[in-house]
């Protein structure tokens, strides 16, 4: 007999937990409903059959039947296949949770790693049709009931992540958000004597003592695991602008029509009375109706310097789009003549949303060179302690975002990741793990809506289904010895890597005046020792004679704009904030940092 009572606390819990629109209320109710039915979600080779069990609600059912429908395809073996496995995946981006997701049907125990404590990404991704298929299957409409309804084939990165977030939860995918991975760092994957962990901030996260034998970096472009090597595509240069505004969800908005997209070539005549009458040179332009308006463009140098957006012209994208160079207001001004324009003046009332940090959403970068990683898969073994690492998403090949490849391309490897990951849970041997992974990664780049399979609805994670013509073995065991790393080189009992950073930063502020880093937070107050670190890799950058300790506004904001232009690196607080406000953020201390010492590791000969 169906339930239907609305007001058992279960099932307004559920229905809650289905609706609900921001990541941590999707925590907070989940777990309300975990508690309210008693059970532990960290059983999770049970969770899923339990929550059917306790939850008897039609609602639920409803999305039991699509999940069942995935969960019972022949490639899980009922989840016994990956029983005995443990993954960590880094990043809960899409490609990051869509792999946790394939992860936990195969019967792994999954946990995802987020540095981020919220979804913030308004921009709105362009679907190819098998993803909207793939996630249909996992209920997104029960999440979403808006989901491409009628011609509409897109959705934002949030809203995606939202939807991938409640699944995931629901098959027993432990997700932490508001967890940093140290990168890079020797030893940010460590052994110890019962395992592989990873060094997380903050230190005493119960995540770090979780032991796995895989590990999956989904961390987006920046997050690249050592042993991985990179190839770098560069085009002529392209700088992307997005920008979104308030969606009033008026009848006059829901009027006017998107642009799918619309590139120079294909009308000339839209691009010059776009010159013409705004100034405005674009070699592209998209606008998707979602959450918010949202615009995707490609914008000429030359016009943004005469509109002056930007300042000064540079050779460098670095330098030419760092935060110094470019007039924020006139950038503003700029995306949104552009959007005025192509939706012929119709939007009314056009605000922009606000971004992560209560900004206009608008922002502008370089996509000129793109990376792409030689390998998807490494294997490495310490004291006889076997982990295997794949890479995914964006981390694995960067997309050039016209194409829409981005998620296209994201969840195939997604897929074929948790292909390789099952053959590792059968206990194929490694190298032969390693080579099928490595002979499936040669098609990827080369996958478009035409070619890969028509046959969407049974896609599955084995290759065969997805792909046309697959070669599991056209790379073979003996041609990937380089991709089996079991040199015992690592002090496995080193101090933390949060330590390790201190270290280094200590000894690269060695012997500057007025400087002396004790910790991550208050020695960096001044400035002075951040402006000491980039002394130290870029003497030509700074005098630091000419410096004083009480102007630390000053010398924070020249620190901020130096690594900005030089390294592309965006501060993650006022120059003010850092010299007064009573608490500096330690995570996000910990993250500038990291990404400072990589940066001047990566490019100093
Ligand atoms: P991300 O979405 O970048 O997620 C990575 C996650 O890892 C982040 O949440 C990050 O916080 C986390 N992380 C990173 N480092 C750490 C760490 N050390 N510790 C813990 N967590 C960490 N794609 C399409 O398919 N269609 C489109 O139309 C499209 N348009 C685009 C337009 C633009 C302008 C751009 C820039 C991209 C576009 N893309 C598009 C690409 C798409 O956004 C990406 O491919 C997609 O977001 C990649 O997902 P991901 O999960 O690999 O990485």
């Amino acid at each position: 007999m169906v339930n239907q009572d609305p007001t058992n606390p279960s099932h307004a819990l559920f229905d809650q937990f289905v609706q609900t629109q921001t990541c941590k209320e999707v925590q907070r109710t989940f777990s309300e409903l975990c508690h309210h039915l008693e059970l532990d979600p960290r059983d999770y080779q049970s969770f899923y059959t339990k929550l059917k069990e306790r939850l008897n609600y039609w609602k639920a059912k409803a999305l039991w039947i699509k999940l069942d429908k995935r969960a019972q395809h022949q490639d899980y073996q009922q989840g016994k296949v990956c029983a005995k496995t443990k993954c960590l995946v880094l990043g809960a981006g899409p490609c990051g949770l869509r792999t946790a997701i394939e992860l936990a049907l195969l019967g792994a125990q999954v946990v995802v790693l987020e540095k981020r404590d919220s979804f913030s990404r308004n921009n709105v991704l362009h679907l190819w049709p098998y993803t909207i298929c793939d996630l249909r299957g996992l209920a997104a409409k029960k999440f979403y009931g808006k989901f491409c309804t009628g011609a509409l084939d897109h959705i934002s990165i949030r809203q995606l992540q939202l939807i991938l977030l409640k699944v995931s939860l629901l098959l027993g995918v432990e997700v932490n958000t508001g967890t940093l991975m140290l990168c890079s760092l020797c030893g940010s994957l460590w052994l110890t004597p019962s395992g592989w962990m990873a060094k997380l901030f903050p230190d005493d996260h119960p995540a770090g003592k979780f032991q796995f034998d895989v590990f999956i970096s989904a961390g987006g472009g920046r997050f690249v695991p050592d042993g991985f090597r990179w190839k770098e595509l560069r085009g002529k240069l392209a700088i992307g602008i997005t920008c979104n505004f308030i969606n009033h969800h008026s009848a006059a908005e829901a009027q006017v029509a998107e642009i799918s997209g619309v590139a120079r070539i294909y009308n000339q005549k839209f691009f010059q009375d776009l010159l013409t009458e705004e100034g405005i040179d674009l070699e592209n332009i998209v606008y998707y109706k979602d959450a918010t308006h949202y615009f995707v463009m490609t914008a000429k140098k030359k016009s943004l310097l005469k509109m002056g957006v930007i300042k000064q012209d540079f050779s460098d994208a670095n330098q030419l789009l760092g935060q110094a160079n470019v007039d924020q207001d006139a950038l503003l001004r700029y995306a949104h003549g552009a959007a005025h324009f192509s939706t012929d003046h119709r939007l009314p009332n056009m605000q922009f949303a606000l971004n992560h940090a209560g900004q206009p959403d608008v922002a502008m970068f370089d996509f000129t060179c793109m990376h792409r990683a030689e390998n998807a898969s490494l294997v490495r073994e310490r004291k006889g302690k076997k982990l295997l690492i794949g890479l995914v998403g964006d981390c694995l090949v960067e997309p050039f975002w016209p194409l829409g490849t981005g998620i296209a391309r994201g969840f195939l490897a997604a897929f074929d990741t948790a292909w390789m990951v099952r053959s590792w849970g059968k206990g194929k041997p490694h190298l032969e793990v390693v080579a099928e992974r490595e002979s499936i990664y040669q098609l990827l780049s080369q996958t478009t809506p035409e070619n890969i399979s028509k046959n969407y609805s049974a896609f599955s994670i084995d290759p065969a289904t997805r792909y046309q013509h697959v070669n599991l073995n056209s790379i073979k065991a003996n041609q990937l010895q380089h991709l089996y790393d079991v040199e015992d080189h690592i002090d496995l009992d080193s101090v933390g890597a949060f330590e390790e950073l201190l270290k280094w930063c200590q000894q690269h502020t060695a012997g500057y005046d007025r400087v002396k880093v004790k910790d991550l937070t208050q020695s960096w107050r001044s400035g002075l020792a951040l402006c000491a670190l980039i002394n130290t890799f870029r003497p030509h950058l700074i005098d630091m004679s000419s410096l004083k300790e009480s102007d630390s506004v000053h010398n924070n904001q020249l620190a901020f704009s130096l690594l900005e232009e030089e390294l592309g690196i965006p501060p993650i607080i006022s120059a003010s904030d850092m010299a007064t406000k009573e608490q500096i953020d330690k995570l996000s201390m910990v993250l500038y940092l990291t990404q400072i010492h990589d940066a001047f590791n990566e490019r100093t000969p």
